[in-house]
């Protein structure tokens, strides 16, 4: 059906081009209109209310509404609204929040702490940025051959040239000319799928790390420089490391002297009820990436922290070129840098990560007693706020169902319809990251809304 002309539905079909859409049937189809939003809910413009299951972009941990968070932005404004942080200049919210993120930071290598930051826009930029401070880094070190970046298949990292490279969905690379040469996969440690019949989540971690090092070993590990890991894999369908591997895929990464990037852009700030999935999961990066819920999403702004021995490189590489020759016109934007200082400050007032913990055990245990017996569902996981439910058509064998029957973008129809935004994923898994604020009683909300369309779903198809 084609939207009324002139509606706000028929602008936007007429003008916007959309990320993450199909573009031909939006035409036809056109958008759902978000009005406004408050707490864990958004409104549409037909005022009907919906609640936000996956905080936006996995990324709204305040919700929808923040008084503090406004005023911090006013502020900010008033007193310099521009600033930049080329040619050394500085400005105390860039030195404050630099400071903070350190203050936070999870342990590096060796429990060395992390030593520097740097700022970016999004989580993409964040990822491209260290990309270049590992290559910069390794030329400055005097090991031009070690350049080549693993990640990891269903891995997302963002769509710049460079992080969408490193993204191992399909369709971040179909019709793009992606990858880009030097960047390689390796195994996505999905358990559920990946493992034979009976093999122990810590021996599919063991086959996970050797097959890591057959990689490294056949490339060569003069040319491998880095891998980019996030600790639990969020857009590629919320899949969680089985038990040790991240302890092995380490002890593979150091004897081949590789640096591990942790791409923190989803797990920071609490996401798996600690502060960083890094801790949930014993990482100890060399390099850390995060955006998101850095600001709570109310305006954009990422960082990358470095550790102290990738810094010292990038400084010996500066002073042999002269200029550390990498920046971004809102590199730390100080109005960006006043609302995610005053962003972690509420996070550290609620105890929210605390509260994630708390709050993320109810959705799980709720999530798993309603929903892992369905007869559409394969498999409910997560930890924390960060939770996946993948549908699957053969339970028995885990089969999931034909791609071309989207089943996912069917079930995020009727979540809309049920007053609850979804997330599929590839796979058909849903994905659960609601905003970090959410109460337990918004969690049973959220699984009614979400149980009323799974059981729709289930009618649909039969
Ligand atoms: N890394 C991870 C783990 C992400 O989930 C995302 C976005 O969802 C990105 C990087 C890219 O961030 P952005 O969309 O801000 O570029």
């Amino acid at each position: 059906m084609n939207p009324p002309r002139n509606s706000t539905a028929a602008r936007d079909v007429a003008s916007v081009l959309h990320p993450y859409t199909e573009l031909k049937s939006h035409l036809t189809k056109g958008p759902v209109v978000i009005a406004r939003g408050e707490g864990v809910r958004v409104w549409d413009d037909q005022g009907k209310d919906y609640i936000e299951s996956v905080a936006g972009l996995w990324c709204a941990a305040l919700g929808f509404s923040n008084e503090r968070l406004v005023e911090a932005a006013t502020a900010q404004m008033r007193r310099l609204p521009f600033y930049h942080a080329f040619t050394a200049k500085s400005y105390e919210p860039l030195i404050d929040l630099s400071e903070m993120l350190l203050e936070r930071a999870p342990p590096s290598v060796d429990g060395a702490p992390m030593s520097k930051v740097f700022f970016a826009n999004s989580g993409s930029e964040a990822n491209d940025s260290a990309v270049k401070m590992v290559w910069y880094y390794n030329n400055a070190v005097g090991r031009p051959r070690k350049k080549k970046i693993i990640a990891r298949l269903k891995g997302y990292h963002g769509v710049t040239v460079a992080a969408a490279s490193l993204t191992g969905l399909p369709n971040n690379h179909r019709l793009f000319d992606l990858p880009i040469a030097g960047v390689l996969h390796t195994m996505t440690p999905h358990h559920y799928h990946g493992a034979e019949p009976g093999e122990s989540e810590e021996d599919f971690a063991t086959r996970c790390a050797e097959e890591l090092e057959a990689l490294i070993l056949r490339e060569d590990p003069e040319t491998v420089a880095a891998m980019f890991a996030e600790p639990i894999m969020g857009a590629g369908g919320v899949i969680l490391p089985p038990a040790t591997y991240f302890e092995k895929i380490q002890a593979v990464l150091r004897k081949y002297d590789v640096l591990l990037v942790a791409d923190e852009v989803i797990c920071g700030f609490g996401r798996t009820g600690n502060y960083w999935g890094s801790q949930t999961y014993g990482i100890q990066p060399d390099i850390l990436t995060c955006a998101k819920a850095l600001s709570a999403s109310f305006l954009p702004i990422s960082a990358v922290m470095v550790n102290d021995r990738v810094f010292q490189g990038l400084a010996e590489g500066s002073s042999q070129v002269g200029t550390f020759g990498h920046g971004f016109t809102y590199s730390g934007h100080p109005v960006s840098a006043a609302v995610a200082i005053e962003t972690l400050r509420i996070y550290d007032e609620m105890n929210l990560v605390e509260h994630a913990a708390t709050v993320g055990a109810h959705m799980q245990a709720g999530l798993r007693e309603r929903f892992a017996e369905h007869p559409l569902v394969g498999e409910v996981r997560g930890t924390g706020l960060i939770a996946g439910v993948e549908l699957v058509e053969d339970k028995a064998a885990r089969r999931n169902f034909d791609p071309a029957r989207k089943l996912g973008a069917r079930l995020m129809a009727l979540g809309e319809q049920n007053g609850v935004i979804l997330r599929a994923m590839p796979g058909d898994s849903i994905g659960f990251s609601p905003p970090l604020v959410i109460t337990e009683a918004e969690v049973d909300e959220m699984l009614d809304r979400f149980g009323r369309a799974l059981d729709a779903l289930a009618v649909e198809i039969r």
